[in-house]
């Protein structure tokens, strides 16, 4: 029998509406810290990444070749300038640098640059698997980007030195989504093996932006060099690289989202430490590639481990918000960090206000047991739902996936996943989940409370 009961106040999602009074002291914040990180010791088990599971999504990436080729600018630009008319070579710094009657041309030869580069990218396509019909639809959705509105907006937004102009524009190649992932492949580009090169396997602006800002040079999180040599924080990377492309899109009167909420765990969690830390002194840090600086201030303020479980992807926020990552041990960041003031109900609120986005309330993916303790998470994606859930140290998933038992085993199960999907709203939802969870604590055999 399935327990009946009413959800608990947890399950009405009240617990991440941190209060004042609930506040840790700086002892507390220490041991939710040291709490989780000692359980990410012991856990067994693995989470489930819908994401490689279910895949179909196509990607994109940016390859770092400067540094490693250590080719200088000027051969950059002489490989480039062979073959391609009109090309100058634009030898200022950054953007920043370029004097006002000197910008319209600049901006001109970026665009320039960057038509070079596609129709480079298509005849290569071309060349390697003659399918002009995906040649002609990855085109047209790249065509509609420009760098130099891009370039523009970025210079208004107080991020123009972040444009390196002192090597052309990397190039770009056209890839299917599944040779992207088996890595190495891409030698293709005549430029690829000297310059840095921008993978787009989708028509998607969205990703031609993304990429775009990755391979501006700029120093967000670590820059070319330092990505390499000691910032190894990639979540952050991603997260700010989304942030500074949504201002761009609000700025631009457009919204473009990337497929299947990738990297919307990192950008909320980017936007949530700009909160915490404030704009000016976030933005310095992210302008000076400086992610220490930012550790510092919110190792400061939440103590030691903050930092790195806020963007961890697996089980802290990161991974709590990115709805295709699940792991039962977020649930106890969700409400740690809910205790601890990190996930006020403010910063979603604001977020929406800023740009629109009404970013789900990851609360409503935390289950708890009937204790009351939080016992892992729930969540859609894809049309199917998964869970994860913490059972005396181990990690046990459901779902029907492969990897994870079928939710069809619980007592119940398919007809709770049915209803599950068909909730239209939150409030549908919660009261199944929290059903879900009493089935699954009930297969795990776990202790029923004293009445
Ligand atoms: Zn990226």
């Amino acid at each position: 029998m399935i327990n009946e009961s009413q959800p608990s106040s947890h399950e009405q999602n009240q617990a991440w509406q941190a209060e004042p009074e609930k506040i840790q002291t700086e002892s507390e914040q220490k041991n939710w810290i040291q709490k989780i990180i000692e359980f990410q010791r012991t856990k067994k088990g693995k989470a489930i990444q819908w994401l490689t599971v279910l895949s179909g999504i196509t990607s994109g990436s940016f390859l770092y070749g400067r540094l490693s080729d250590r080719q200088s600018r000027d051969e950059a630009w002489k490989e480039f300038q062979a073959g391609h008319q009109n090309i100058e070579q634009l030898c200022y710094t950054n953007l920043d640098a370029v004097p006002n009657n000197a910008e319209a041309e600049v901006f001109r030869q970026r665009d320039l640059q960057y038509e070079f580069r596609l129709q480079g990218a298509y005849n290569q396509f071309l060349k390697e698997t003659s399918d002009t019909t995906r040649a002609n639809e990855i085109l047209k959705g790249l065509a509609e980007f420009h760098p130099s509105q891009y370039d523009a907006e970025l210079k208004k937004q107080g991020l123009g030195s972040m444009i390196d102009l002192r090597y052309p524009l990397p190039a770009i190649k056209f890839g299917a989504p599944k040779a992207q992932k088996e890595g190495g492949e891409y030698v293709f580009t005549p430029e690829a093996s000297v310059a840095d090169t921008i993978f787009i396997s989708d028509e998607s602006l969205a990703r031609i932006q993304h990429e775009y800002l990755h391979g501006l040079g700029v120093k967000y999180g670590g820059g070319i060099e330092r990505r390499r040599d000691h910032h190894q924080n990639t979540e952050l990377n991603e997260g700010v690289t989304e942030l500074i492309r949504l201002k761009i899109d609000k700025a631009l009167g457009e919204h473009h989202e990337l497929p299947a909420h990738l990297y919307e765990g990192e950008r909320f969690t980017a936007y949530l430490i700009q909160e915490l830390m404030g704009e000016n002194e976030f933005w310095a840090a992210i302008k000076n590639g400086d992610s220490e600086q930012i550790r510092h201030v919110i190792e400061n303020k939440f103590g030691k481990g903050a930092f790195d479980i806020l963007l961890n992807k697996q089980y802290g926020l990161v991974g709590l918000i990115n709805p295709h990552i699940l792991d039962g041990s977020q649930a106890e960041v969700f409400d740690a960090t809910s205790r601890a003031g990190i996930l006020d109900q403010k910063y979603f609120d604001s977020f929406k206000d800023r740009y629109g986005i009404a970013q789900e309330n990851p609360g409503q993916y935390v289950v708890y047991d009937s204790h009351e303790q939080p016992f892992g998470v729930i969540k859609p994606f894809q049309g199917k739902i998964g869970g994860s859930f913490i059972n005396q140290g181990e990690l046990v998933n459901f779902a029907d996936t492969s990897g994870a038992t079928p939710f069809s085993q619980l007592e119940n199960g398919s007809a709770l996943v049915e209803q599950y999907l068909k909730a239209k709203s939150p409030q549908e939802r919660i009261p199944v989940q929290y059903k879900i969870a009493r089935a699954v604590e009930k297969s795990l055999s776990m202790p029923e409370p004293q009445k």
